[in-house]
């Protein structure tokens, strides 16, 4: 099998099948399951000298850890490489020493979306595909727009009737073909993008249909661990498909694999409660997790699938090897924790709030100790609902006239 990189093939989840990657191929040929991109450790290892230092950089600085792409078919926004931030506020008032926020609303399209687009998008340029499909929620278009366009690949976006007008305006905005998506149920939407390949021949971009895309994040993983020398003890992730806490995972696991790191955090996964699926299936002990809820009744609205792709295996795989967490939080305990990540100079949209609406939950629970190092992943921009931050976030109390009298006045009355 031609190796491409470091990385040497793709793995069947289920029945163990090997592909080559230079195959255009998305789920199993064989029987359906999910394919994970394999490497060559000891290939992995002659750059493991880019986790010595952090250098605030694009995905690509760890392009060695991705299938291999050729210069002239990266197709790159300067995705990555965001703040790593301290929590001034929060977290010192949860008796936390050590709590960060990755910042991923700086990303091009406001999302983190963008590392896996990134990549995903250069590789399928890389292997000559020419027909893409990629449902969203609403960030995962305006990414996969943006970077198509840029890359001029031929694809076509199929937008969630629920996303808000912002988020369907985004993606037309970068100029991608797009079309509004009626669908019942999760469950419906699985089900046509496995037919769009196998009876259109369409490539996907749906995280783990897609092999590639979750590739990118491990580069959370790497940025957090070389930024702090160290692992966090836990990583905070909300999940809708489950791609980014996938692949953070994966990227840990393989600076411990190098013998870079001792250990690896507990992954904690985070969803809204009326579609808390994950929770119920980890609660239960479920081997593969059922439906569950109503994607309409929560703000949260990147992470409101009612289902997981392939009965959500890899999630709890992570989670539970990983001694970590799966959990959930209502609309209430969301807007408080966007209103907490404003005082902390981050502006986040509900879904990723929700990392810090449970991070807060467990923290006084005394689930999580003072010294444990903790990380949120804040993976989307408030403005991609404006609506939602007009509500929780109240106009300006005071209001003057053009006088300096006036002014002098309210300084006084502020105590400055
Ligand atoms: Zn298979």
């Amino acid at each position: 099998m031609e190796k491409s990189g470091n990385a040497t093939h793709l793995r069947c989840d289920d029945c163990g099948s090997e592909f080559d990657l230079r195959q255009i191929v998305s789920l199993c040929p064989k029987c359906g399951g999910l394919l994970e991109v394999c490497y060559d450790l000891e290939g992995l290892k002659k750059s493991s000298h880019l986790f010595s230092e952090y250098v605030r950089d694009s995905i690509w600085r760890y392009r060695d850890f991705f299938p291999r792409v050729q210069d002239k078919n990266i197709v790159s926004l300067g995705e990555g490489g965001t703040p790593l931030v301290k929590s001034v506020s929060l977290g010192p008032s949860l008796g936390l020493d050590n709590l960060y926020f990755k910042n991923d609303t700086l990303m091009p399209t406001g999302s983190f979306k963008d590392r896996g687009y990134s990549l995903a998008i250069s590789y399928a340029k890389e292997l000559g595909v020419t027909r893409g499909v990629t449902y969203s929620s609403g960030n995962a278009g305006a990414s996969f727009s943006a970077y198509s366009v840029r890359g001029n690949f031929p694809g076509l976006v199929m937008v969630d009737s629920q996303a808000s007008a912002t988020k369907k305006s985004m993606i037309m905005l970068y100029g991608m073909n797009a079309t509004v998506l009626n669908a019942s149920n999760f469950g419906q939407i699985e089900a046509l993008i496995e037919k769009s390949v196998t009876e259109l021949g369409c490539y996907p971009f749906v995280n783990f249909v897609n092999p590639i895309r979750h590739e990118a994040m491990k580069t959370f993983a790497y940025e957090i661990y070389s930024e702090l020398k160290r692992m966090p003890d836990y990583s905070f992730h909300c999940v809708g498909t489950g791609g980014g806490l996938w692949g953070t995972w994966k990227g840990y696991n393989e600076l411990a694999q190098m013998g870079i790191a001792d250990r690896v955090p507990r992954m904690a996964a985070v969803q809204p409660e009326c579609v808390n699926w994950l929770e119920r299936a980890i609660e239960s002990g479920a081997d593969a997790i059922a439906p569950y809820g109503d994607g309409t009744k929560t703000i949260a609205q990147s992470i409101n699938g009612n289902s997981p792709l392939q009965g959500g295996k890899r999630l709890l795989k992570a989670v539970r090897d990983s001694g970590g967490m799966a959990l959930s939080v209502s609309d209430e305990e969301i807007k408080a924790a966007m209103l907490d990540l404003g005082h902390e100079g981050i502006a986040a949209e509900p879904s990723s709030a929700s990392t810090v609406a449970a991070l807060k939950k467990k923290a006084k629970e005394g689930l999580i100790r003072s010294d444990d190092l903790v990380v949120c992943i804040i993976t989307g921009t408030a403005l991609k609902q404006p609506k939602v931050v007009e509500q929780i976030a109240s106009t300006p109390k005071f209001e003057i006239k053009a006088d300096i009298g006036e002014l002098r006045e309210l300084l006084g009355k502020l105590g400055y």
